[in-house]
């Protein structure tokens, strides 16, 4: 099975299984970040009392730990570090599986891994030194691909996470700038390393707490 096809649908299962409405008691085992999209475990901390652990439980409008007992009334995310608050609308579904569309998900993520391959595709032909202006060419194609990705992802539960959409439009522009480069268009390739360097500077720091990303992370990114 497609790698990505099988990733939707573990983050977004089958949503007439979801029907009738979530019960209000039970664990609670995974959670969807709205702010980036990533899905994670949903753990609790464990206050000094226990080591992090999935634990939480639904009961009623909120959630606690039903090894320690606390009531659990936030999640950070381990990939954005956005707080989400633990309201019986986020409890009721916690992947935001009703907020997005299966099929608009899919299509965005096969198009993101579809950029990804594209750029491999054209930068190992720039680091051979073949460049010429067909490979600036194409590299501005799939950046413009890239930027109307980004636009078009969902403010809230977003089916990949902006900050490596984000990190991917830098890392085309450099690309940009070294294909200028090697062909001796040295103004084209400052214009392109500086817009670089500009967008992407706290995007080398995502790019360390990316590697730290889950299993489920890794296969948008
Ligand atoms: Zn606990
Ligand atoms: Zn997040």
């Amino acid at each position: 099975m497609n790698i990505f096809r099988h990733l939707v649908r573990s983050l977004f299962p089958d949503q007439r299984q979801h029907l009738p409405s979530q019960s209000s008691q039970g664990p609670l085992r995974l959670f969807r970040c709205p702010l980036c999209g990533q899905p994670q475990l949903l753990q609790c901390p464990g206050f000094g009392r226990h080591s992090p652990a999935s634990t939480p439980a639904r009961h009623g409008d909120s959630a606690h730990c039903s090894q320690c007992g606390v009531h659990l009334t936030q999640v950070y995310c381990s990939i954005c570090g956005q707080v989400t608050y633990l309201t019986p609308e986020i409890l009721d579904d916690p992947l935001g599986s009703k907020q997005t569309s299966h099929e608009h998900a899919l299509q965005q993520i096969a198009l993101f891994s579809e950029i990804y391959k594209r750029t491999h595709k054209v930068t190992s032909k720039a680091t051979f030194g073949l460049a010429d202006e067909s490979v600036v060419t194409e590299l501005k194609e799939i950046l413009a691909d890239c930027k109307r990705l980004l636009q078009e992802l969902a403010p809230r539960y977003p089916a990949c996470n902006p900050e490596t959409v984000r990190y991917r439009i830098a890392d085309l522009t450099s690309w940009i700038g070294y294909a200028y480069e090697s062909l001796g268009n040295s103004q084209e390739a400052v214009k392109y390393l500086e817009q670089a360097a500009l967008s992407g500077q706290d995007r080398k720091e995502f790019a360390g707490i990316q590697s730290g990303g889950s299993a489920i992370y890794a296969g948008c990114g």
